[in-house]
């Protein structure tokens, strides 16, 4: 019947599933545990109307022109420049931390500073905070310093529960110093979100002759792993299985579970027009959660009444009932934990790994789109 068989309906699967349906004509069944579609970048109406993005707030960013032009098949796009604020001191300021930023801090010392910053590092550069604070140079360690302290430190403890230079550095790159004057948070060509909400987005992509799409379906009550390759529905199958879920859970955490970090998400309606008056606000020295999203500035929606946010609360995902494995946490111990379950799937031919959960990795939207074209290329 089928001769692919996706599990899980995010970006990575549906991507996967109109690739292989529509390119290499191949029937395919998707399976998927929740009982919508989406996987992370899911999103919906609230009681009030308003769109919200239920597992946090995705923006869509890439420099990635083939990447932008197959999203855009399915979507038209509600574009802008993502700007985030960090509440330091009662004041907002931009981050990344960049000139600008360097001059609501440093005043008038800021125009020299700036110019140390931009012919020691470059103009225009990114350098990431762990780099900074390496500086032999008192003036820039000074700033590598207030960066460090007003904008990683709390919110790094809150998110991992780890000091800045515990964590990866890749984790902390993502969000560099900027010797620049640009206030985005992502200096990619496109950023937004589909003009009609993600949701919308993935009804279409799915919305395919070939594609058959399954929800509130455990792969596991189908799907068995056996010494003679894989079986579905107790009957041998001949065909490619791309897995998007957690490794660990696939083997019912033998070798023990994959450690991630999972979020609270506590969403807050407001009879008022606007809240924070923008979309987002990093916590970076205050509180214990480490963002408040205002979710019609995301969206641009102008029929909401009131107004619906978000606060993000971290924690260490224990695998317990209704617990989401959002991060994947990077090291050395955990990758080859890992290894280990890679090793139980190494020798299926036609049994494939994609996604943030299935690789184990930090993946971004765009990112994983590109990685659902490759696969699907070589297969
Ligand atoms: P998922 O979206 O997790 O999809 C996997 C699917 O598989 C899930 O729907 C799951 O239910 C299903 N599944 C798992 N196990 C099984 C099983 N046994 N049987 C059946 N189905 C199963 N990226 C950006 O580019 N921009 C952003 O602004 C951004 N913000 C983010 C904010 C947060 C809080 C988080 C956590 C991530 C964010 N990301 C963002 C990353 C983005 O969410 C991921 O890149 C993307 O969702 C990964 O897609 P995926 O298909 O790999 O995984
Ligand atoms: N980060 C921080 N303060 C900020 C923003 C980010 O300390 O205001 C650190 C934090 O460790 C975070 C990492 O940089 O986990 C990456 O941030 P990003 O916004 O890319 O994380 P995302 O929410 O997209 O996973």
């Amino acid at each position: 019947m089928y001769d692919c068989i996706i599990i899980g309906a995010g970006i990575a699967g549906a991507v996967a599933a109109r690739k292989l349906a529509e390119e290499k004509g191949k029937q395919v069944l998707v399976l998927e545990r929740r009982n919508h579609i989406g996987g992370n970048c899911y999103d919906e109406r609230d009681e009030h109307g308003i769109l919200i993005h239920n597992y946090g707030p995705h923006i869509f960013h890439t420099g990635m022109e083939d990447v932008f032009a197959y999203l855009s098949r399915f979507t038209e796009w509600h574009l802008f420049g993502h700007e985030v604020a960090a509440k330091v001191a009662d004041g907002l300021i931009p981050v990344p931390f960049n000139l600008n930023t360097l001059e609501m801090v440093y005043g008038e010392k800021a125009g020299q500073l700036g110019k140390k910053l931009a012919d020691t590092y470059g103009e225009g550069s990114r350098v990431p905070i762990m780099k900074l604070r390496e500086s032999g140079d008192p003036d820039i360690r000074e700033i590598a310093q207030y960066v460090y302290e007003n904008i990683f430190l709390q919110y790094t403890m809150k998110q991992w529960g780890q000091k800045p230079e515990e964590i990866s550095p890749e984790v902390t790159g993502r969000v560099p110093v900027l010797i620049s004057r640009d206030n985005r948070y992502f200096q990619d060509k496109y950023q937004g979100v589909p003009k009609d909400g993600f949701t919308a987005m993935f009804e279409r992509m799915l919305a395919h002759e070939r594609i058959t799409v399954r929800c509130g379906v455990d792969c596991r009550e189908s799907l068995a792993f056996r010494e003679d390759g894989i079986w579905f529905e107790g009957q041998p199958f001949e065909g490619d299985v791309i897995y998007t879920g957690a490794l660990d859970e696939l083997f019912d955490c033998r070798f023990g579970r994959l450690p991630y970090r999972s979020l609270d998400f506590r969403f807050e309606h407001y009879d008022t027009e606007s809240y924070q008056g923008r979309s987002v606000v990093n916590y970076t020295v205050s509180e214990d959660f480490t963002r408040i999203t205002e979710f019609k500035f995301l969206t641009g929606q102008q029929d909401a009444d009131g107004t619906t946010i978000v606060k993000e609360y971290p924690f260490a995902y224990s695998g317990a009932e209704g617990e989401i494995p959002y991060y994947a946490i990077l090291n050395d111990e955990n990758e080859a934990l890992y290894e280990r379950y890679r090793g139980l799937v190494k020798g299926l031919e036609r049994f494939h790994l994609l996604g943030r959960l299935a690789e184990y990795r930090y993946y971004n939207i765009d990112a994983m789109v590109k990685k659902a074209f490759e696969l699907t290329e070589q297969m």
